[in-house]
């Protein structure tokens, strides 16, 4: 089912240097498209990589961090001795007996253990209220708590999404607009987050630990189950029209800037061709613009007293606690307060979803399917359906209509409300704001304890190295481990272990020295690494179909790219990730497609076409071009990424198409000239992480690296390498881009700032952006809060040595940079007062996202 999901905050992060990033999967590799638009992780220390599925054009409507914690996963031991705190000592109902299927007002619904990792799973419901709450108790330093509500609408006025961001701005405890995200990061996150689909609403929440989750539960369910939705809220937070008669709001920009992108214009029309009259899938989840400009908050209540009650809640936990813990948390804190809006269960004939609970048995039923039937499915479903195609074309006239008929409809909006309907208007839009920047009152948020760091369990992970007179530091154990296997080889190979099912072995090479006009090639080179035709070192020839199968069925996954997160771009990074018995072959496999692969000019035409084909939709990303204009300024011709962002591919790509049709051995000698490059000793480096304990042969499997003889290991190369005059010292340069096919505008805004990873300012530096940035904080309140911008955020970049303010989605970026300029100003002058409160809040912020970079084996080095 194709689902697109609106959110309340963005899939935007800081750009990389090179703005866009490839991510070749075996999927996409045998897929048309090829590229995809991967936004960057994270810039030092902030991560926006986990709202990806929640916003943007991305269709995914599973979090990839809710499969984070199923990954095969080390044991802790667990203590936190606060809990006693957290639950009044009186209303602890008993020791859960492990086969007790009653627990204080729950029932249990359904008990699995899952055979394919550690995990139980439980469902329990309340027999009182109906509230459901399912809990996977797996190992993991984060608990993460997804809420989620089935909701559905027949009309495009945006009712469920709209009704998502209210549910933010206080609720009946809480009657202040930020105070839930303000204790959110005093409870060790980094804020909350929610995403709207046709079918069901969730609110997300990620903690460091268990004791800051349960203590904010009953305030974030106080706010999805009683959030005030006053109408001062629905003027900021969905629309208002402004002083120049334009509509703005938070709900309103996001939508503009989505409205009209190929993506969401080709899913709602797939959705209106797919689905028949009646049928919610039809409506436009997100609101149409037209209908978001006569929504009323009225409606937004009415939906919510229809759709948010307690038996069509339920409440997803998954991570480490005593599940008699969370539900003595419900049953004291939550429950009473329904019962109280006399709640108490669902009404007759109320059914409840139970497709969760099914899916284990159902896969068990598939695992003794046939070939016959799985051809039959396949017969069925796509060679005998009539599909629905929807094609999606670029129009080179839509953009100047678009432009012309907003103008004519603001001009006439202006003239309508007149000089004293416009007045009013702005009069509503300042009193609105007024209530927002009401103080939440310091003892509502200092009440709440920060928790205990001490109170995380850490994964620990060791560390050893091939050559024990150069390592920095080493564990004794995986040491000796590593050193009664073989002899020293003569290259760097760093191995850290990590309780894990599988272990990583990753290649890194250095792009310094490939000549500037071959740098764009890289692009190319890594999007057609795994799909290369390859002869391995024994001789075998192996077709590239026959690489990509037999890479599927050695790993359980492969990749390349630039980069560790969005730090080191001159590096290129190829990575393979295999069971433990499995480790020999993976290195030699590497190996092979390192020195192996055959340049073969079929394979790089459709490498090339799939790159061109990609570009289009590149351009028509507002962010994605803003990047590319940034790093165009502030890098000079050696960065890699500066040469593969899309700027330098729109122009590199047709040109390099035509070179191979015209002179095809001159590209080949090209591309070989790269991998010679990449390949030299003093810049390569390889890794192995995860279970490199019951690796029996950790080492000697490097020896297939013959080619590479000992040599001086250069440091890492850094993007403070590849400034340009400009990028070492940003100043007085301005650059404006008109791009008519985007409804939004964007900005971003580079000085310079500290360089270099041991920058005794770096710390103070980061909780300086964690105090501005944070969720609800003062960027978030005095731009988007007023419907300035959908995002804005500062960034640090150490690497590079740059300070950025970023600005997403704007109906007009400029008005934003003046607000955050405003801000900053305030907060010099002491005329925006700094609470202690915030500050706290900044720091455990960070705690969360540092917990989160090392949550599970895979992302701990
Ligand atoms: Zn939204």
């Amino acid at each position: 089912m194709l689902t697109r999901t609106f959110g309340r905050r963005s899939p935007w992060s800081p750009c990389t240097p090179n703005g866009f990033r490839i991510r070749p999967t075996a999927k996409q590799l045998t897929s048309p498209g090829g590229l995809s638009l991967v936004n960057g992780a994270k810039r030092g220390f902030r991560s926006y990589a986990e709202n990806l599925h929640r916003d943007g054009p991305a269709r995914a409507t599973r979090s990839p961090e809710l499969n984070s914690p199923l990954s095969g996963l080390r044991t802790f031991c667990f203590s936190s001795n606060a809990r006693n705190h957290i639950i009044p000592k009186s209303v602890i109902v008993e020791k859960m007996d492990p086969s007790a299927s009653q627990y204080g007002n729950f029932d249990l619904v359904k008990k699995v253990k899952l055979d394919y990792a550690p995990i139980e799973l439980q469902k329990w419901t309340s027999r009182k209220t109906g509230l459901s709450v399912v809990h996977l108790d797996c190992e993991s330093p984060l608990v993460k708590g997804y809420f989620v509500l089935r909701t559905e609408i027949f009309d495009d006025s945006g009712r469920p999404h709209t009704l998502e961001h209210l549910v933010f701005l206080g609720s009946e405890k809480y009657p202040y607009k930020g105070v839930l995200d303000n204790l959110a990061n005093r409870a060790f996150s980094n804020g909350t987050n929610a995403w709207t689909a046709n079918d069901h609403t969730a609110y997300t929440i990620a903690t460091a630990g268990d004791e800051g989750f349960l203590r904010l539960l009953p305030v974030y369910l106080d706010h999805v189950l009683y959030p005030t939705m006053t109408s001062n809220g629905f003027v900021t937070e969905v629309h208002h029209i402004n002083e120049k008669a334009e509509d703005a709001g938070v709900v309103y920009a996001e939508m503009q800037g989505r409205e009209q992108t190929p993506g969401d214009l080709m899913a709602l029309k797939m959705q209106r061709a797919f689905y028949p009259d009646g049928s919610a899938y039809r409506s436009e989840t997100g609101g149409l613009m037209e209908r978001l400009r006569v929504l009323t908050v009225e409606k937004i209540r009415e939906y919510h007293g229809e759709y948010y009650v307690p038996h069509n809640l339920c409440l997803v936990v998954v991570g480490r606690m005593p599940t008699s813990t969370l539900l003595d948390v419900l049953q004291s804190q939550v429950e009473p307060d329904i019962l109280k809006h006399g709640q108490d269960g669902p009404p007759a004939g109320w059914k409840r979803p139970s497709a969760m609970m099914g899916e284990t048995d159902r896969y068990d039923e598939l695992a003794k399917w046939t070939n016959d039937q799985w051809v039959g499915l396949l017969k069925r479903y796509i060679i005998d359906n009539a599909p629905v195609i929807v094609l999606g074309k670029p129009s080179a006239s839509l953009p100047g209509k678009l432009e012309t008929e907003e103008k004519a409809r603001i001009a006439a909006q202006k003239e309508s409300l007149g000089e004293e309907g416009l007045a009013k208007k702005v009069q509503e839009l300042e009193e609105a704001k007024k209530e927002h920047e009401r103080p939440i009152p310091q003892k509502m948020l200092t009440s709440f304890p920060v928790p205990p760091v001490s109170s995380i369990n850490w994964i620990p992970v060791k560390g050893a190295w091939n050559d024990s007179k150069t390592a920095l530091s080493s564990d004794k154990q995986l040491q000796a481990h590593v050193e009664k296997d073989g002899s020293d080889l003569p290259f760097f190979v760093g191995f850290h272990h990590a309780k894990s099912s599988f272990v990583t072995i990753s290649a890194l090479l250095s792009t310094v020295d490939i000549p500037p006009h071959l740098l764009p090639h890289l692009k190319v080179y890594l999007n057609a690494f795994f799909s290369l035709p390859v002869t391995r070192s024994d001789g075998a020839k192996l077709t590239h179909e026959e690489v990509v199968k037999q890479l599927d069925g050695l790993s359980v996954g492969y990749d390349i790219n630039f980069g560790q997160g969005d730090l080191f771009q001159n590096l290129i990074r190829i990575t393979i990730r295999v069971e433990p018995r499995r480790y020999e072959e993976a290195v030699a496999f590497l190996k092979d497609l390192i020195y192996g692969a055959e340049f073969a000019k079929d394979r790089l035409e459709v490498t090339i076409a799939k790159v061109q084909q990609s570009l289009p939709e590149l351009k028509r990303d507002g962010n994605t071009v803003l990047c590319a204009v940034s790093g165009d300024l502030l890098y000079d011709e050696t960065s890699a990424s500066k040469a593969s962002d899309i700027l330098a591919q729109m122009d590199h790509i047709p040109k390099l198409a035509q070179k191979l049709k015209d002179d095809p051995e001159a590209v080949i000698s090209d591309f070989k000239q790269i991998r010679d490059t990449l390949t030299k000793p003093e810049g390569v480096r390889f890794s192995v992480f995860g279970n490199v304990l019951d690796v029996e042969k950790p080492r000697s499997p490097w020896k297939v690296f013959k080619e590479l003889p000992s040599a001086v290991l250069r440091p890492p190369p850094k993007s403070s390498e590849s400034l340009t005059d400009l990028g070492k010292r940003p100043a007085k340069k301005a650059v404006v881009v008109t791009h008519p096919s985007i409804e939004s505008s964007y900005g971003i805004h580079t000085s310079a700032a500290i360089q270099g990873f041991n920058h005794a300012d770096q710390a103070a530096l980061r909780v300086a952006c964690e105090v501005l940035d944070a969720t609800e904080s003062f960027l978030w309140r005095f731009i988007r809060g007023s419907g300035l911008a959908y995002g804005a955020y500062m960034a640090l970049d150490v690497e590079a040595g740059h300070l950025t303010f970023n600005v997403y989605k704007a109906p007009d970026s400029f008005r934003a940079y003046e607000e955050g300029r405003k801000v900053i100003e305030g907060l010099v002058n002491g005329s925006i007062p700094i609470e202690q409160a915030v500050v706290d809040g900044a720091k455990s912020s960070i705690v969360y996202s540092t917990v989160r970079s090392v949550s599970t084996p895979g992302s701990a080095p």
